[in-house]
């Protein structure tokens, strides 16, 4: 349920009216834009008296809402959510540019492709350390060690790092990473993602392989229900029919999570098609759709990554792409700018 306040409303007055919330045992979500400010309810709001809320002097109005999920809801929050990691802002501006290996392979490796992505852009650095690997027999990733390797390279290139962490059990290791990624084989692990919850540093939550969009918003919902409320969405494509990618990426996913919800949205162009040469069109395409960030795989060697090298790209592709898709992005804000003129 959501509570519109009426404008010129007094700082006193919304307090009293939260208290008074909070004492029927709801949580009460406060969301002040530039606007309007709104009151966002969880809780059994069934047998709350519209009527009585409504007539209150400082409410213009009380809506219900009909979705399971709520604090992820643009209802809720109808400016959009920006997060800040380490100096970089995502949501609502400029795409932000995350890169790096699928996994940390070594330091030499790590530290090359961070430079180089940093060269050309990037926002973040990625790289996995531990690593859910569909065979057992796969190399596992570093684990500890690819964390102080990340470490390293955040150190010297001051990009943020963002690493994968598959159960809670791994979180002493996390003390110096910047978001946590909770994988597509995760997106349900409600016991990670309640534990996230409890933790105020971003995650960005992939979509699991068969899961809808309503299901990854109540598994956005799970973390923000313990108060972090800086969760960054990833379409990373889904499984189909099709065999010509490996996964069909859902580009309609930006635009339907963007009006469903006020979280980023992030494309992943290299787990959904799995190939180098797809990368670069799909990834310009996701800026045209209006995602707030890609997250992309870069290798020094891709034909002898330890993982994922058929789709990961050169630094000298991913220079190419970074610039492409500036051009991109720049012609979008043209193109509104001129709509809107
Ligand atoms: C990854 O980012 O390397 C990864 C394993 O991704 P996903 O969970 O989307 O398969
Ligand atoms: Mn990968």
């Amino acid at each position: 349920m959501i509570v519109l306040i009426k404008d010129g409303a007094k700082e006193e007055q919304v307090r009293q009216l939260i208290e008074r919330l909070e004492s029927f045992g709801f949580q009460v979500h406060v969301s002040k834009g530039v606007v309007k400010t709104i009151l966002g309810l969880v809780g059994n709001t069934a047998r709350l008296d519209i009527d009585l809320i409504r007539s209150m002097e400082i409410v213009q109005d009380v809506k219900r809402v009909q979705e399971p999920y709520k604090n992820a809801n643009r209802k809720f929050h109808p400016e959009d959510t920006v997060i800040t990691v380490g100096g970089v802002t995502i949501g609502g501006g400029k795409p932000v540019l995350i890169a790096g290996p699928c996994s940390v392979e070594s330091e030499d490796q790590i530290l090359q492709v961070a430079r180089a992505v940093k060269r050309s852009g990037a926002g973040m650095l990625r790289g996995g350390a531990f690593k859910p690997r569909t065979s057992p027999y796969s190399f596992q990733g570093l684990g500890a060690e690819g964390i102080r390797l990340l470490l390293l390279a955040k150190e010297e290139t001051g990009l943020p790092i963002v690493t994968e962490i598959m159960d809670q059990g791994q979180l002493p290791f996390f003390d110096g990473v910047d978001v946590f990624q909770v994988g597509a084989r995760n997106m349900q692990n409600y016991e990670l993602l309640r534990v996230l919850g409890t933790l105020r540093k971003p995650v960005l939550l992939k979509r699991g392989f068969s899961n809808t969009l309503e299901e990854l918003l109540m598994s956005a919902e799970y973390i923000m229900a313990g108060g972090n409320e800086q969760v960054i969405l990833c379409e990373r494509g889904i499984r189909t029919f099709e065999t010509a990618t490996r996964n069909t990426l859902d580009l309609s996913a930006v635009p339907v999570l963007k009006q469903l919800s006020h979280l980023p949205v992030v494309i992943d162009p290299s787990h959904s098609t799995g190939m180098a040469s797809l990368v670069r069109p799909m990834s310009l395409s996701a800026i045209a759709a209006g995602a707030d960030g890609l997250i992309i795989e870069v290798h020094n060697d891709p034909p002898h990554a330890l993982s994922d090298g058929p789709q990961s790209l050169t630094p000298e592709a991913f220079d190419d792409l970074a610039k492409a898709a500036d051009l991109v992005f720049q012609a979008v804000l043209a193109g509104t700018a001129a709509m809107t003129s």
